[in-house]
């Protein structure tokens, strides 16, 4: 067994379960009590979702990878530098000038 994902919170763990076995990937779960821990979290005692098959571990992998990075940064409206408007998420540049949006990490 492998584990691919561990998190204090259940409901994340659960939601991780599912999204694995909706790709067809058998997991098991592990430490899973159905309830968030409120107690001093101990990293050892935190739920965890395993992968059955070896050969499952790096596809599971790169769904957790896509699946927490891409909503919430990727689609986000953003503003241009360069004319002020309003970008969709979707697009790495500007609609109305063209200027690339501007990457946070860079500066
Ligand atoms: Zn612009």
């Amino acid at each position: 067994m492998h584990e691919v994902f561990r998190d204090w919170d259940s409901a994340k763990v659960g939601l991780v379960n599912q999204l694995l076995k909706s790709e067809g990937i058998q997991t098991v779960l592990r430490n899973w009590t159905g309830s968030n821990i409120t107690e001093v979290p101990i990293p050892d005692m935190f739920p965890n979702v395993c992968v059955l098959n070896h050969e499952d571990f790096v596809r599971a992998r790169q769904i957790l990878t896509d699946y927490f990075q891409a909503p919430s940064q990727a689609m986000e409206e953003w503003e241009c530098p360069k004319c002020q408007e309003q970008v969709d998420g979707v697009f790495t540049e500007c609609w109305s000038c063209q200027a690339p949006k501007e990457d946070p990490q860079k500066s």
